[in-house]
């Protein structure tokens, strides 16, 4: 089967498109382009006060409440390297339990399709690059997140099995996954002990500005990532919902000459709030993993037209976005 639909799937008024995380940063970007390219169907997207997917019967309550369609799933206890040192058991259960929950109610429900997100962090630590698709099992991770990236793995087999069953069973349910590399945008979580490495660099900038103070990088900046901009995640989401077909997994990221030092992004930062004091780096704090260089060449070899927003622009955009929305930011 070929990995392309021959015709794109064309969603209709009576498709239900479930959003789980409808309320984090990838699911506000997801909801962002939704309007902005005016959709058809019904889009729900859920945040926990709707239901705490960790509960079966939560998630049952909803399946049977929106009887969606489609199911992009992309909720998850998400934090950045010092929160996914800090908190294992909850990386581990929250995600199996909600991975869980929410891909037996796709199967149990007949949702016809399902794509999951994994993340690059899951890949093994120790792995050539660039790292393709195919390599997600092939090693163990690195110590730091081994919790997140098993709990993302076995999401990864779950997928493989349900569509084993569906072939077997003669059912129509299909299951996917997409890998994005750093995420950003609007709706971050800017917490600096908690957060990932652009939101918690915003508000740390954000704070040396106001109070006069250094603006301080964890680490030695040396470590390289690949950042997307959370729209440009979600238009890629989008087109692998309405045009991709194949099980496995594909990778959501920049090209690998996009990959940047974290000394350049905070310096990026430090630009975009024109802040004028030192930076230093606090060589006493993790550096994680050095890098996780990842192939966009799947993506790119299916979808060859797709536009990136320039860095700078997304950089500008996102800290607009958080001075906008200080006060109600979470932080
Ligand atoms: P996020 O901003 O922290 O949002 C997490 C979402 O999950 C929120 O909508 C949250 O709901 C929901 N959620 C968490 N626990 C829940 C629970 N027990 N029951 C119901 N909903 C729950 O995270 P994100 O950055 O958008 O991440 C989205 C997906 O992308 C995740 O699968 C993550 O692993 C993946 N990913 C993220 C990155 C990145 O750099 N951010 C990179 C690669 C992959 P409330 O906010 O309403 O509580
Ligand atoms: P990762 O990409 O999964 O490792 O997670 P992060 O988004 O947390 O990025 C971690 C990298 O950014 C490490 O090299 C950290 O040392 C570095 N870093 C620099 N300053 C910060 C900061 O304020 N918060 C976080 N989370 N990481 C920082």
């Amino acid at each position: 089967m070929s990995e392309l639909r021959v015709q794109p799937l064309v969603l209709t008024d009576q498709d239900v498109v479930l959003v789980t995380g409808g309320t984090g940063l990838f699911g506000k970007a997801v909801e962002h382009v939704v309007k902005q390219d005016n959709l058809p169907g019904s889009w729900v997207f859920l945040g926990s006060k709707d239901g705490d997917l960790r509960d079966l019967s939560a998630c049952k309550a909803l399946f049977e409440k929106y009887k969606p369609t489609y199911v992009l799933h992309l909720a998850a206890f998400v934090g950045g390297l010092f929160k996914n040192m800090n908190f294992k058991v909850s990386f581990w259960l929250d995600n199996v339990n909600m991975n869980n929950n929410i891909l037996s109610c796709c199967y149990e429900y007949g949702v016809k399709k399902t794509i999951s997100c994994l993340s690059t962090c899951v890949f093994p630590d120790k792995i050539e690059y660039p790292i393709t698709e195919d390599k997600l099992h092939v090693g163990p991770p690195h110590f730091s997140n081994d919790a997140y990236a098993y709990a993302k793995r076995m999401l990864d087999m779950l997928s493989v099995w349900y569509n084993e069953q569906a072939v077997r069973e003669g059912k129509e349910s299909r299951f996917s996954s997409v890998i994005p590399t750093n995420l950003y945008g609007p709706h971050d979580n800017f917490n600096v002990e908690n957060g990932h490495v652009l939101p918690g660099l915003m508000h740390k900038c954000y704070k040396a500005q106001k109070g006069g103070s250094d603006f301080i990088v964890y680490g030695s900046g040396k470590p390289l990532r690949q950042f997307l901009f959370s729209h440009d995640a979600a238009r890629m989401l989008l087109w692998t919902m309405l045009n991709y077909q194949s099980q496995e997994p594909i990778m959501l990221c920049v090209s690998e000459e996009d990959e940047k030092s974290i000394g350049q992004v905070a310096q990026s930062i430090k630009d975009a709030f024109n802040f004028s004091g030192n930076m230093i780096f606090d060589t006493s704090k993790a550096d994680g993993q050095f890098k996780k260089t990842a192939s966009n060449a799947k993506m790119l070899r299916l979808n060859p037209t797709f536009k990136y927003t320039p860095f700078d622009e997304a950089i500008k955009t996102t800290v607009q976005w958080f001075l906008d929305n200080y006060e109600t930011a979470r932080k």
